[in-house]
């Protein structure tokens, strides 16, 4: 009897062939577009203590609330797999003193997230999040690039019918009494609220703006407007960061019911989405967190960043075909045996050594069922190994000359040189 088949939990994926082709071709893509603009990679442990998420990303957050895989390692410490990037990078920030360094302090990543959410077309429980955080600085202009920089990366995947929503939150201080005048218009609407918005008035009352039932988006349809209530200095930050924008020929929408769900936005926010999407729309987002540092027990520190989901980059565009890899040599063998085997993976061994791409046969096929690999592989030659000599064939042309193995490396190499 055999065993039960194995399946990768609900919510997780294989990266598998042409999957795995288009992913390189954005890492790619995102390295040279955030590397040329100054952004030094960063990877932070796949797990942290919980707590940072909890004072990171906040205790009144869907994230926190519901969504984080959460456990106990054997010395009782509670330890979580992280669910988002920023918080991390700010912890790495203030860990190595990185405010010591040149500001602003650019970093980016490429990783997996994980966040127990329904699993559905475009939400998964492992996913992976292309992101971008510049701290120490708090100018718009580095508002306008951070912006910038994703714009471009989104272009340069394809990424069809793109919007950008953009707002200003003002920072907690200036909002304070926009809070309150918030909370009072909830609790007079309190009986036509969902459960979680009315449960969540007093914690984090901005993010009924994002809540989906019908009753409660009807209430914030005539519910007071952040935008109309920052103050000089968050009106003059915001506007500086739209003029930027405009000189970068960057399209977006001011949208003044966009919040984002994390409890550590502050001024500017953004979101991208994409209407070829459905559902999950959302393509990246990000904005400014200025007090998260200190919160994380850093000196005060501005901050700024975003993070694109890299599975739904790749729903919502064509990204460009990833060159294929170039065989230099594919190495043959006139029959099976134990020397020849020998003789092949030496001159395997020893193409590689000189910078050559090389493969052998490795599957036990005849001489003719080696030849179709190669030309599959798109071997530009092949040697076919034999006593001492092998056979060196030019796939690109007809030409094949029988030379002595110890030479087959020497020829490949002047043969490019002559091409
Ligand atoms: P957030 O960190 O929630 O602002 O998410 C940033 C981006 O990550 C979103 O716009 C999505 O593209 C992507 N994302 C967030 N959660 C998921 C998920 N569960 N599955 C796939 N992509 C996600």
């Amino acid at each position: 009897m055999s065993e039960p088949r194995l399946k990768a939990p609900r919510g997780t994926f294989d990266v598998l062939g042409e999957q795995s082709a288009v992913r390189s071709a954005l890492e790619s893509r995102a390295r040279a577009i955030l590397e040329g603009a100054g952004y030094e990679r960063i990877e932070t442990p796949v797990f942290e203590a919980t707590e940072l998420f909890a004072r990171g990303v906040g205790e009144s957050t869907d994230i926190v609330r519901k969504e984080m895989f959460t456990f106990e390692d054997p010395g009782g410490r509670s330890l979580t797999l992280r669910p988002e990037g920023t918080a991390p990078v700010c912890r790495a920030y203030v860990e190595h003193g990185m405010h010591k360094r040149r500001q602003p302090v650019k970093l980016w990543y490429l990783s997996s997230f994980f966040r127990h959410e329904r699993a559905q077309a475009g939400r998964y429980r492992e996913f992976w999040q292309v992101g971008a955080e510049a701290l120490g600085s708090e100018d718009p202009a580095v508002d306008a690039e951070s912006i910038t920089l994703l714009a471009a990366l989104l272009a340069e995947m394809g990424t069809r019918e793109l919007r950008l929503r953009l707002s200003s939150l003002g920072t907690p201080a200036s909002r304070a009494d926009y809070r309150e005048r918030l909370k009072a218009y909830l609790r007079e609407h309190e009986q036509s609220l969902s459960p979680d918005v009315r449960s969540r008035i007093d914690a984090n009352p901005l993010r009924a703006f994002d809540a989906e039932d019908p009753g409660t988006r009807g209430v914030m349809q005539g519910a007071p407007r952040l935008l109309e209530h920052l103050d000089r200095s968050d009106l003059e930050h915001f506007a500086e960061v739209r003029a930027l924008l405009d000189l970068a020929s960057v399209p977006y929408e001011i949208d003044d019911t966009l919040v984002r769900g994390l409890d550590y936005y502050s001024r500017t926010v953004f979101e991208f989405t994409s209407d070829a999407l459905g559902a999950q729309s959302g393509v990246g987002g990000g904005g400014r967190y200025d007090g998260l540092v200190e919160q994380l027990g850093g000196p005060p520190t501005p901050g700024i960043g975003w993070a694109a989901g890299v599975e739904r980059i790749l729903l919502a565009g064509t990204p460009p075909p990833a060159p294929a890899p170039v065989l230099e040599l594919f190495v043959a063998m006139h029959s099976t045996g134990r020397e020849l085997r020998q003789a092949a993976f030496g001159l395997l061994a020893e193409a590689r050594s000189a910078g050559l791409t090389a493969q052998m046969e490795l599957g036990g096929r005849s001489l003719k069922g080696q030849l179709n690999l190669a030309n599959a592989l798109g071997a530009r030659f092949v040697a076919i190994v034999g006593d001492g000599v092998s056979t060196l064939k030019d796939m690109q042309g007809t030409e094949q000359q029988e030379i002595p193995t110890s030479t087959v490396v020497h020829a490949v190499l002047r043969g490019h040189h002559t091409l």
